[in-house]
């Protein structure tokens, strides 16, 4: 059997190699490193791939949250709600611009926020909510531009899990994640479901003059050369990374089918057991299709029930099975973004979750042996504990 890895990135760039070898050595020889071609087209080839009208390209996805909440024109004290369980980028632009982080729980079943805790936390100086679609699926977006409707807040999607899912709108429509919000940031870091060799990011939305707002922010505050008209920041994604998207991007539907397979054999192995709950992913269709919800799996993430979720990684660990922990601490109890506002009450979910999940290896190149070692030795545990 190949050694399971936790995200497999060579087998993956084995299959792309020549095309992303020979692009990187044409940039080379062009010396365009920045703001060139390859940007621009992958640009246009991500507009048409989420259809939607602008793509601002950026140099990671931390910065593209924090560029979105500055092209809103979002001022100090203004309060932004977001999820309590979720990576910390999230949280940190927003304390970072001087805005007033507003974290609230989430579901037990989804992982995403939750919109009853959104509408509790609304204030009048409530001024956008940044849903998370975390481990790769939307978030209840039906109820969470609802509230923004009614509460008229912008609405910021988080976007660096899921590039690539889809939403079932009660209205009878398909809408693709990223593209349901006012405005959304995603990240390209190598372990992303749409991966660069290094750092990279975009900001997508259809409003013309946000996404001009953006452009020049992005850019040092310039619209025209030299001319500063807002403060900006540096923040470019490089030639060599548009390159490696541009190889990837055609193939992201297939990854992602890859991703929804592996994360059905896992269900099919696992579901049913006691002391264990496995996700909820929507629908049971390997494909990504405009017919239902498509999860795609960032992580599988399991819960375990029986209190010893920590003897699980050290089991699977035992049998050379990486595995993680997202997210073993909430956000409402690290240093940085304690208030005295925050009541531990208000997070029985979060607080729930930290003990009890544990992700397994998901990536494009798992294979049926792999899976049912992994299953097995999950099982094996459960049933011992
Ligand atoms: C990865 C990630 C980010 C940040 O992306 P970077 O490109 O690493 O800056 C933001 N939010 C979530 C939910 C993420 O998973």
């Amino acid at each position: 059997m190949k050694k399971i890895q936790m995200v497999d990135l060579n087998g993956q760039y084995q299959s792309i190699k020549e095309q992303v070898n020979s692009s990187i050595s044409r940039i080379l020889d062009s010396a365009a490193f920045i703001n060139g071609p390859e940007v621009h087209a992958f640009q246009q080839e991500l507009e048409s791939y989420l259809g939607v009208k602008h793509v601002i390209p950026c140099a990671n996805g931390t910065d593209a949250l924090q560029i979105t909440m500055m092209g809103l024109g979002l001022q100090p004290g203004d309060e932004v709600i977001t999820a309590d369980f979720t990576f910390a980028a999230t949280v940190e632009v927003i304390a970072l611009l001087q805005l007033t982080p507003v974290l609230v729980d989430v579901e037990l079943d989804t992982f995403n926020i939750d919109p009853a805790a959104i509408e509790k936390a609304i204030t009048p100086k409530t001024k956008a909510i940044v849903p998370v679609h975390l481990f790769g699926q939307c978030a209840n977006m039906d109820a969470i531009l609802a509230l923004a409707e009614k509460h008229g807040l912008y609405v910021i999607e988080d976007n660096a899990q899921a590039i690539g899912a889809k939403y079932s709108s009660a209205d009878g429509h398909k809408y693709v994640a990223g593209a349901m919000g006012h405005v959304s940031a995603t990240s390209f870091f190598p372990s992303k479901n749409l991966g660069c060799y290094g750092d990279g990011g975009a900001i997508f939305t259809n409003d013309d003059a946000l996404a001009h707002t953006i452009r020049g922010i992005v850019n040092h505050g310039m619209y025209e050369r030299y001319h500063h008209d807002v403060v900006g920041v540096n923040s470019r994604l490089d030639s060599l990374q548009a390159a490696v998207l541009r190889a990837k991007l055609p193939k992201l539907d297939a990854y992602n089918e890859q991703r929804r397979k592996a994360a059905m054999k896992y269900t099919q192995a696992l579901e049913g057991l006691t002391n264990l709950a496995v996700p909820k992913m929507g629908n049971a269709c390997s494909s990504i299709c405009d017919d239902c919800d498509c999860h795609v799996f960032h992580q599988y993430t399991l819960r375990i029930l029986n209190g010893n979720r920590d003897g699980l990684v050290k089991h699977l660990n035992s049998k050379g099975i990486p595995c993680g922990v997202y997210y073993p601490i909430p956000l409402h109890r690290q240093k940085a973004y304690l208030d005295s506002r925050y009541n531990e009450a208000d997070f029985p979910v979060t607080n729930q979750l930290v003990e009890e999940v544990i992700s397994l290896p998901m990536h494009t190149e798992l294979d049926d042996e792999q899976i049912t070692f992994i299953t097995d030795a999950v099982k094996e545990f459960i049933a011992d504990a």
